[in-house]
């Protein structure tokens, strides 16, 4: 399960201004929609959509048929995953920060995660900023580190769908290609969807859509929308 459906939805945040224009797409159980578009497009109204920070004006979301209007923004995070372009960490340890959202999780469980995100050496610092009341200090992470904190923790939460906001520039590109991977590792088998910020790191989409001013400007796999350039 974990089907996403979005049926004609508009969307405006002020009455003057529409945002998304009649947006219809689906994303199969299982399978990955890399939404891409210039900066204003909508991408990221369509993530606080589906999380329901706002609803649509008119149209529908659906997760496995269910129209999600009538589901709490808390059962929404149970079963979305999200990994944010800028995570904000808590005040304890990266090992805390890993299994927030899933605190039933074993020891063995959240360093598995955090191995698999490849931040396991890091999990019993603080996050930097933060100091324990010894006065031990808290580590500096970089931004491709925080990143893996959020991936690891969504390892280890293992929803059904993924919602994926792609570091923009921040990271060097030896980290993002380490990070790409990790995404592409939680990705497989779930239904994700990604916010890109570039078609090449989304080569292997199910389907790709491009938003333009609150459209859909073109869709279709990689190589299809790079044949019509
Ligand atoms: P993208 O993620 O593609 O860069 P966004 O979805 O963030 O685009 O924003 C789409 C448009 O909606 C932009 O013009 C932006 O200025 C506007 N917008 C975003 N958030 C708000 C808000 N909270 N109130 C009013 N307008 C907003
Ligand atoms: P941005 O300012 O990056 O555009 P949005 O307004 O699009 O952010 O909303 C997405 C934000 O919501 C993420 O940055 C994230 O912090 C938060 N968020 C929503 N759902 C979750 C979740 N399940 N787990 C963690 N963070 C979440």
């Amino acid at each position: 399960e974990g089907r996403v459906e979005f049926r004609d939805v508009h969307f405006s945040y002020d009455p003057n201004r529409e945002i998304l224009k009649g947006i219809s797409f689906e994303v199969p159980a299982g399978k990955t929609v890399a939404i891409v578009g210039p900066s204003g497009a909508g991408k990221s109204t369509i993530s606080r959509l589906l999380f329901r920070f706002y609803d649509v004006q008119s149209g529908k979301i659906l997760i496995d048929g269910q129209d999600i209007g009538g589901v709490t923004q808390e059962s929404l995070r149970s079963v979305i995953g999200m990994v944010p372009q800028d995570t904000v960490l808590f005040n304890d340890t990266i090992a805390y920060n890993i299994r927030y959202g899933r605190f039933d999780a074993s020891a063995e469980d959240i360093r598995q995660a955090a191995d698999l995100a490849q931040i396991g050496p890091f999990i019993e610092h603080l996050p930097d900023g933060y100091e324990t009341m010894v006065g031990e200090r808290g580590l500096k992470l970089s931004g491709g580190e925080k990143q893996r904190v959020a991936i690891a923790r969504t390892i280890l939460k293992a929803p059904p769908i993924l919602m994926l906001d792609e570091a923009t520039s921040a990271l060097d590109s030896h980290t993002e290609q380490e990070i790409q991977a990790a995404l592409d590792m939680v990705s497989r088998g779930r239904t994700t969807i990604v916010i890109a910020h570039r078609l090449s790191t989304v080569i292997s989409a199910d389907e790709i859509i491009v938003l333009k001013d609150g459209r859909i400007a073109e869709r279709g796999r990689h190589a299809e929308l790079l044949a019509k350039d």
